[in-house]
């Protein structure tokens, strides 16, 4: 297939390359001059998409996603379909899909999960949202730059999908970080307390697979000075998108609000930029009650 694919950062980059590896025809364009192997560097947005049968895009947020949608859907053949794979707030997802159809174009959200690792070695989840002839169009794409797709319905509904599942994420890590905190200070290894945890109704994947406490459980980020994995400001980037969305859907969110207000004080207070979002527990360590 003819690819334009816009936006080649720390996701991007890698995503566009395996299109490449697997014998696909790749323009790219990045605002930042980036140039990926194997994948044709363009001038301009509009170059990368005239005559792509797939668009994709892999942006920072809503308000840039919506500024590069204004340039490229006129310039996209009728017929093609725009993938959007950044996570942003639902409606810029929902806006720039119905741009899309109105201009004659197949549109789907399909944020991902699983970082810059799962973006390198083509094993990201994608959770879409659109039409499903537009899912079936891209569906072999990110087949290459994924290990599963999961079509979760109407326009927005990829973007819905991510931002609960974050938000079950960064509640779930603050729940497991202040935990192993109170552990510690009532004298509990924290090797049993993740023997007992891990294998009992509190289990999770932050417990489980991401363990926050060094030299405990699978290799983490815990395990390398908390270098993001997944930084802390990302999770606060996702958290606040949930918040956006419980505020226009009227839902009822206490626990990811709190988990928001903890992760922008963490990141835009404290010594939170730039570490893993697991470094709550040291976080809390030093904390006491008051
Ligand atoms: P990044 O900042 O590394 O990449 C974004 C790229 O977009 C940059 O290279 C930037 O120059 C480019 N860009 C900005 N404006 C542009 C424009 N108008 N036209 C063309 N290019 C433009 O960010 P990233 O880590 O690659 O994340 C991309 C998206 O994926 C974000 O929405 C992020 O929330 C999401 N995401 C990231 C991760 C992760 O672990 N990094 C995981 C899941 C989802």
């Amino acid at each position: 297939m003819k690819i334009g694919f816009i936006g080649l950062g720390n996701m991007g980059g890698p995503m566009a390359h395996n299109l490449a590896v697997a014998g696909h025809d790749v323009s790219g364009f990045d605002t930042a001059g980036v140039k990926i192997d194997g994948v044709t560097s363009v001038d301009t947005a509009q170059a990368a998409v005239v005559g792509a049968d797939v668009v994709i895009t892999m942006l920072p947020n809503g308000a840039i996603l919506r500024a590069v949608a204004d340039q490229i859907i006129p310039e996209m053949k009728t017929g093609a379909v725009f993938v959007d794979c950044s996570t942003v707030d639902v409606d810029s997802a929902r806006a720039v899909a119905e741009q899309a159809n109105a201009a004659g174009l197949g549109a789907i959200d399909a944020p991902v999960s699983g970082g810059i690792g799962g973006a390198t070695n083509g094993t990201l989840t994608f959770m879409a949202g659109g039409g499903a002839d537009a899912f079936a169009t891209a569906a072999p794409l990110l087949e290459i730059m994924g290990q599963k797709s999961v079509h979760c319905g109407e326009s927005g509904a990829g973007q819905a999908a991510k931002i609960c599942n974050n938000m079950i994420l960064g509640i779930t890590m603050i729940g497991t970080c202040e935990a192993f905190a109170l552990a510690d200070k009532l004298g509990l290894d924290r090797q049993k307390m993740f023997d007992v945890v891990s294998t009992s109704s509190g289990y999770s994947w932050s417990m489980n697979a991401y363990c926050p406490a060094p030299g405990v459980g699978p290799d983490s980020p815990a395990d390398n000075d908390y270098k993001p994995g997944f930084a802390a400001e990302l999770m606060l980037k996702d958290l606040r998108l949930s918040q956006q969305a419980a505020e226009s859907a009227d839902a009822a969110t206490p626990l990811g609000q709190a988990a928001t207000d903890l992760y922008a004080q963490f990141v835009e207070n404290e010594d939170g930029l730039g570490m893993d979002f697991s470094a709550m527990l040291p976080r809390f360590s030093k904390l006491g009650r008051g």
